[in-house]
């Protein structure tokens, strides 16, 4: 018998095939024939893997295998057979999703993650990796020495804070302008491409570890409106709920790995990875929760809290090499959830051609980092960038700048050629909005109005801005607080995923 949540998978796999023609197309339209030629290698070799399955892609496969991984690990700790049997995986390209638990009447329950957040984590694995094979190179090379001393004199057993912030910020940008997952390729040995290959499956295990816990838990929440027969994600502002996901889920990532491990020694090695993946993995929920909505309707708590829960289950020493390791990748996930004037934008010139790559043209990856870059001005400059821009047939595009930046974004939108309806559902707290989807709306109307290329993008942009700066909750800072504790983010009440 098929359960709801077996139907709603199938229907998100029928979407899925939909949404990667699309990204096909708009690889095309950047003219990333390397990407899509790349792209079309892949689905070469999947068709020819011994893992291979008509109407499946690779990431389906991949996500049924971690699920399998998880649900024997899970039973392993006691976790009831019923709710195990209950519980489907499925992956998808939507960006409103970052990764969640969706319970349904007859007691199943869906996880879903986002390939967006399995890129993001992966970023953080490749980073890692590098920093390894840097440590390995450096004791034959004097200056890398050098350099692996003056870090570890700061008390920064990892480096190349830069390389992680520009991983991310690369991810995040196309994600909030573009709603496609872009990543820049990391320069590793034969060695670190492995570490980093099993540090992502395990992070990726946390991920949908975290998600499967609360069905097991059997945390949901009432009825909603979302649809017919689904109830609200069960992720939510509950800390001893999340404290419970996560302290479940890094428990089934470790006994996975120590189910595949056949010595001690294996064993003692991946029990560290599985602790530095489950980490990387808050990390990379706690950029994508930050930077991809204007509003979230699920959400986690701040990486900081997440992570004080999980150290807590190590031996205090471990606790505190933990801890210091973790200095710089939380520095850069800081620097890159900063979208304010004082945020470093990504930028190609900057970036050391030894350490990443990039098989897109120089000319895109500059307008990346221009694109980046205004997105982190003022209020005042992009009132300033639209009323510079408007002409007589378009002095509306400064007035509706004038309107947002006064509070009164709805009126705003209006201005701009958004119809009331919609005006007033993107400037509502409570329902879940991606910065990608706001800005979608403008451009379509901006696009209606007679603004073209090359400045409809920035426009928008800056447009999408104003709003977004107007109707989202204040941040909480991901470092911790004078109290110990950074603020958690008001709850959104009612809310859906978007
Ligand atoms: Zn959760």
């Amino acid at each position: 018998m098929k359960t709801l949540a077996d139907r709603k998978r199938a229907l998100l796999q029928a979407d899925r095939e939909a949404a990667l023609a699309e990204k096909r197309r708009q690889l095309r339209e950047l003219g990333a024939h390397d990407l899509v030629r790349q792209l079309d290698d892949d689905s070469t070799s999947w068709r020819q893997s011994p893992w291979y399955k008509p109407g499946a892609d690779p990431s389906g496969v991949f996500v049924d295998m971690v699920g399998e991984e998880l649900r024997a690990a899970m039973a392993d700790l006691g976790a009831s057979a019923a709710r195990l049997d209950s519980v489907r995986v499925v992956t998808t390209l939507d960006q409103a999703v970052s990764a969640q638990m969706t319970p349904f009447d007859d007691g199943s329950g869906l996880v879903i993650v986002a390939d967006g957040i399995f890129g993001m984590c992966s970023s953080y694995c490749q980073y890692l990796a590098l920093c390894a094979d840097k440590r390995s190179h450096a004791t034959s090379r004097p200056t890398a020495f050098w350099r692996l001393l003056r870090d570890l004199g700061k008390g920064e057993v990892f480096g190349y804070e830069d390389v992680l912030t520009a991983l991310l910020r690369y991810h995040t940008a196309h994600q909030r302008a573009l709603a496609v997952s872009m990543q820049l390729g990391v320069r590793l040995s034969p060695e670190g491409e492995r570490y980093a290959a099993q540090l992502g499956h395990l992070a990726y295990r946390f991920v949908v570890g975290h998600e499967m816990a609360h069905h097991v838990l059997g945390h949901s929440h009432g009825p909603s409106a979302f649809a017919p027969g689904e109830h609200l994600p069960a992720c939510s502002a509950d800390d001893r709920r999340e404290r419970d996901a996560d302290r479940l889920a890094f428990q089934a990532t470790r006994r996975a790995s120590d189910r595949q491990s056949h010595s001690r020694w294996e064993t003692m090695v991946m029990l560290e990875r599985a602790t530095m993946a489950a980490l990387m993995a808050m990390m990379a929920l706690h950029v994508a929760e930050r930077t991809l909505f204007v509003h979230r309707g699920c959400t986690h708590p701040p990486a900081a809290v997440r992570t004080g829960w999980l150290l807590e289950q190590l031996k205090p020493g471990k606790q505190r090499s933990t801890r210091r390791l973790l200095r710089v990748p939380m520095k850069a996930t800081e620097a890159a959830t900063d979208l304010s004037e004082h945020a470093r934008p990504f930028s190609w010139q900057a970036l050391d051609p030894d350490l990443v790559f990039s098989p897109m043209p120089r000319s895109y990856l500059e307008a990346v980092g221009d694109l980046d870059a205004l997105q982190c001005e003022t209020e005042d400059f992009h009132v300033a960038w639209l009323e510079r821009h408007a002409t007589a047939d378009t002095a509306w595009l400064g007035e509706g700048a004038r309107l947002a930046a006064a509070g009164e974004p709805a009126s705003a939108l209006r201005r701009w050629g958004v119809d009331e309806e919609t005006s007033h559902a993107l400037c509502n707290p409570q329902r879940a909005l991606t910065f990608f989807t706001l800005k979608e709306h403008i451009t379509r109307s901006f696009n209606e109005r007679g603004i073209a290329e090359p400045w409809l993008a920035p426009h928008a942009l800056a447009a999408g801005m104003l709003i977004a700066r107007r109707v989202q909750p204040r941040r909480a800072p991901l470092a911790q607080g004078p109290d110990g504790r950074p603020a958690q983010e008001p709850p959104a009440p009612n809310s859906s995923p978007g």
